[in-house]
């Protein structure tokens, strides 16, 4: 092989970790012109930018599916990469912008601007990283560094490799588990970061004359609630509604390890509570599906300043939500972040490489 061919041959990476982090650090490495291959564990893609599905029987009696948006409720953007990425995506449908009335310190509204993945959470993430290869469904449970580089030992001991560059995009804990050995202080440090828990109620009722397409209760369990079907993209059949909300992290915390079926009725109390129009007009609900969620790690509360970790002496790095403030922005940016770090050293080092050549010729 001569030095050209060499230099032709494209550096490997695998991204581990297919929420909007890996997201944004795969496709820009793949834009770089490396050979990407993303992992994860979930059979689909999009992380805690996620939708559960469930059925459910309508008024009429006819059986219905629904998603809820129980992760991520919507998002704002304000760095103008962040905002071109999501301009292409609004462009061709997997975006919208969402201006929800929130009814935030009773009785007073606020309107705010953020974003919504369309039809649900995923379709962002998605949207990203159409057409680069992944393996869905495997759980990364090891890395090993080789001679030729590093092998990715997955759930069932198959090995996947060799790979030229490792990224992690994973929550501080998972990414902790596959640093150990190979950077023990940066899995230290992630190992010390405390994540919020959540619990999530997912609810379809009959439709009930609320003013708003989402609220911030000020006390009780409740620190979230929002119409799922008033955002773009989302509906449930006439005559019904359909709702997300979010307990607060201290409740959340103090109900952690409760039987699911007593916080689902907490929170369908809590939430009966947040809807004036029902109570003023005495209306029964009707409960057509509920079901609650626990995210025992929903968000990173102790951030780092950085926006990702690379070493080039091993061809490893990090990103995610916790490099920032700890939402879906953030780990965009962090993988983003991460990419554009590598592709610098990697234009570095063809210079250098070019002028040796030159000086060699
Ligand atoms: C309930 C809740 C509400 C939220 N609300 C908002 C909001 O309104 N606005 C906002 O901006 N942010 C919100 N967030 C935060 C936001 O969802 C996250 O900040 C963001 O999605 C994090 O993206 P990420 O790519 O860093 O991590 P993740 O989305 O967690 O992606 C990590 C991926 O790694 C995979 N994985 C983990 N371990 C392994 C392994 N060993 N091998 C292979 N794959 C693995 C996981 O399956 C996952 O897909 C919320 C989060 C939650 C949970």
């Amino acid at each position: 092989m001569n030095k050209t061919s060499m230099q032709l041959q494209p550096q490997r990476a695998a991204v581990i970790g297919a929420g909007i982090a890996g997201a944004a650090c795969a496709v820009s490495l793949q834009r770089a012109g490396m050979q990407v291959t993303v992992f994860d564990k979930s059979r689909g893609v999009g992380g805690r930018m996620s939708t559960r599905r469930a059925s459910w029987t309508d008024v009429s009696g006819a059986e219905q599916t629904s998603e809820f948006d129980h992760g991520t409720q919507h998002f704002a953007a304000k760095h103008p990469r962040f905002l071109s990425v999501l301009k292409r995506a609004i462009s061709v449908g997997c975006v919208a912008e969402w201006q929800p009335q929130v009814h935030a310190v009773w009785p007073g509204a606020t309107a705010i601007n953020s974003f919504v993945a369309v039809p649900h959470m995923p379709a962002l993430t998605r949207h990203l990283l159409a057409g680069l290869p992944m393996h869905m469904g495997e759980q990364v449970q090891r890395l090993q560094r080789t001679a030729d580089g590093w092998h990715l030992v997955v759930q069932g001991g198959e090995t996947v490799g060799p790979f030229d560059h490792v990224m992690l995009a994973l929550p501080p804990a998972q990414a902790a588990v596959l640093l150990a050995g190979h950077h023990d202080d940066w899995a230290n440090n992630l190992t010390a970061v405390p994540m919020q828990a959540c619990w999530t109620l997912m609810a379809i009722t009959q439709d009930l004359d609320w003013p708003w397409d989402a609220c911030e209760p000020a006390n009780g369990p409740l620190a979230w609630v929002a119409r799922n079907d008033r955002k773009p993209g989302r509906e449930v059949p006439l005559g019904h509604a359909s709702w997300v909300a979010h307990a607060s992290a201290d409740w959340s915390v103090a109900h952690l390890e409760d039987d699911s079926s007593a916080v689902l009725q907490a929170l369908k109390a809590a939430l009966a509570r947040e809807l004036p129009g029902c109570e003023k007009s005495g209306a029964q609900i009707n409960w057509l599906h509920s079901s609650a969620h626990r995210w025992r790690y929903a968000q990173p509360t102790l951030l780092s300043r950085d926006e990702c970790w690379w070493d080039a002496t091993q061809n490893l790095g990090v990103c995610g939500d916790f490099m920032g403030a700890g939402n879906v922005e953030a780990a965009w940016r962090s993988g983003d972040e991460l990419a554009d770090t590598i592709a610098a050293l990697m234009d570095d080092e063809a210079d250098t490489r070019k002028v040796q050549d030159t000086a060699s010729a």
